[in-house]
């Protein structure tokens, strides 16, 4: 290549990155939690995450005596929530995952305090 076409080349290639960091915009969707629905009895934060294990037991709406609530159990005894919907948790594919595991393990617990 030209001494002048390698000039126009990298000129070109410039002014795409610039106008690329000017007129990218970056739009983070899909970080609301749709629990609008829920009952009153599996209590949310402010903005709509489900209490869930120390959240739920801290808060005034867990309801028994004799234990606390799993890690991911929420106020309502023996529903679990996991994932993102959790309020104070890390919203992360790899979190939501082990939730799900964990699921299995708190059920078991639940079904044998029964
Ligand atoms: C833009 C963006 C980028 C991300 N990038 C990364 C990343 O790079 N790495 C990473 O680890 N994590 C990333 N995350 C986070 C990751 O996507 C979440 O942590 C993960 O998907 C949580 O899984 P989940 O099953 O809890 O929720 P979701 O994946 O949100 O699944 C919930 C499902 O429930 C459905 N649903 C909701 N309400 C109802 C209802 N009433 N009835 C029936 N179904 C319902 C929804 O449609 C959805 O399909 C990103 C998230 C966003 C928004």
């Amino acid at each position: 290549m030209s001494l002048p076409a390698r000039v126009v080349t990298l000129v070109v290639a410039f002014l795409a990155v610039v106008a690329g960091v000017v007129f990218v915009a970056f739009e983070f969707i899909g970080a609301q939690p749709r629990t609008d629905w829920l009952p009153p009895s599996v209590a949310v934060d402010p903005k709509g995450f489900i209490l869930t294990g120390a959240d739920a037991a801290q808060s005034s709406f867990w309801p028994l005596a004799e234990r606390e609530p799993c890690v991911i159990e929420t106020t309502c005894p023996g529903i679990f929530a996991a994932g993102d919907v959790r309020s104070n948790t890390t919203k992360r594919v790899a979190f939501a995952v082990g939730d799900g595991a964990l699921a299995v393990t708190c059920a078991h617990r639940v079904l044998g305090e029964l």
